[in-house]
């Protein structure tokens, strides 16, 4: 007999809608005081999905009553120029924060742009300084899906303190700073990566599982302990079933939306049969996406705070 799904959703996107109010009032605040916020995004290329969160991002900024503009450069953009475009905005009295999208095109090290940045700019939370600073406990700006998924796992009061916590991916941008965050919030933590042995044992032990490695439905219903919170970053467009895993072949909706738009977006984490398992899970999109943004807005309204007491 087929087993019903157990999970409840974490809903990223009425959370951010909430979140979302606040920090336009934010914005108008420091508005009155003098400029509001001001973003400045910076695009090397022209990778479409890039290009679509670039877009998105400027957009809810602009929702949010924050100033936002896109600096577009070239595919061909030289190492050099690149550096020299972030170093105007850090001399750019008007920009409070610099997002620079990544990925960055071959040849461009992304290390040293956010080297270039300036911490008290950098909204991304990828400066030294700023992941110095939060892995000593005393955050300034901290990266934004690491951000998010906290917010998302507070706002539906799951349990981090005591909790047994596995990160699967251990990238700069999301795998090393969430497992910071929940490590200062008292979760014991295990960081998993492509080198780390019998993976699915080691996330069957998580109360809270997050998967950030960008592997379209990996992390399957025996990877999930019955209970656990399944926080699923990954974005994956698949664009033919052909592309799927073999264990999501079968699925009609994926099918359906592939037929319908020419491309699905899937997470990390096999939604339909870890759903049985879970308790609580986070669809792909509408989970960590829009908490990301959110938090991006948040990030660029206290750069632009700190500015203003700074006048
Ligand atoms: P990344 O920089 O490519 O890092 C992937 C990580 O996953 C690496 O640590 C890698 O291990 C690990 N990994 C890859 N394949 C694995 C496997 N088969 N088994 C175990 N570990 C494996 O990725 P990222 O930038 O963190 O992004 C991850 C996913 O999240 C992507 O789908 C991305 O699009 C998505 N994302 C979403 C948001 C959002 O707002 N929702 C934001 C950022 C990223 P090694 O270190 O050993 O190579």
């Amino acid at each position: 007999m087929e087993t019903l799904p157990t999970a409840r959703l974490l809903d990223g996107v009425s959370l951010a809608e909430t979140l979302r109010e606040s920090i336009r009032a934010a914005a108008r605040e420091v508005g009155e005081r003098g400029q509001p916020p001001s973003l400045r995004v910076i695009l090397v290329g022209e990778d479409p999905a890039s290009m679509t969160y670039v877009s998105s991002k400027t957009r809810a900024a602009r929702e949010a009553g924050c100033l936002a503009e896109t600096i577009r450069l070239p595919e061909s953009t030289a190492p050099l120029r690149l550096l020299e475009e972030v170093e105007r905005a850090n001399r750019d009295d008007a920009v409070d924060g610099i997002l620079v999208q990544l990925p960055l095109p071959p040849g461009h090290d992304a290390r040293r742009v956010f080297d270039s940045i300036d911490p008290g700019k950098d909204v991304d939370g990828l400066h030294p300084e700023n992941v110095g600073r939060l892995v000593q406990g005393r955050p300034s700006f901290v990266p934004c899906t690491a951000a998010g998924i906290l917010t998302l796992l507070d706002a539906y009061e799951i349990p981090i303190a005591g909790a047994n916590a596995i990160v699967l991916g251990r990238s700069e941008i999301v795998g090393k700073p969430v497992a910071a965050l929940l490590t200062w919030r008292d979760a014991t933590v295990t960081v998993c990566h492509s080198k780390t042995k019998d993976l699915a044992g080691i996330c069957r032990r998580a109360d809270i599982l997050v998967a950030a490695i960008g592997r379209p439905g990996f992390v399957t219903s025996d990877f999930v302990r019955e209970g656990a919170a399944v926080v699923d970053v990954g974005i994956n467009r698949l664009e033919t079933m052909e592309q799927a895993p073999a264990h999501l072949r079968d699925s009609a909706h994926l099918a359906e939306a592939i037929a319908r738009k020419g491309r699905a977006l899937v997470g990390d984490v096999d939604f339909d049969g870890v759903s049985r398992v879970a308790s609580w899970i986070t669809p792909v999109p509408g989970g960590v996406g829009p908490l990301t943004i959110a938090m991006l807005l948040k990030n660029t309204v206290d750069a632009a705070r700190r500015r203003a007491a700074r006048a």
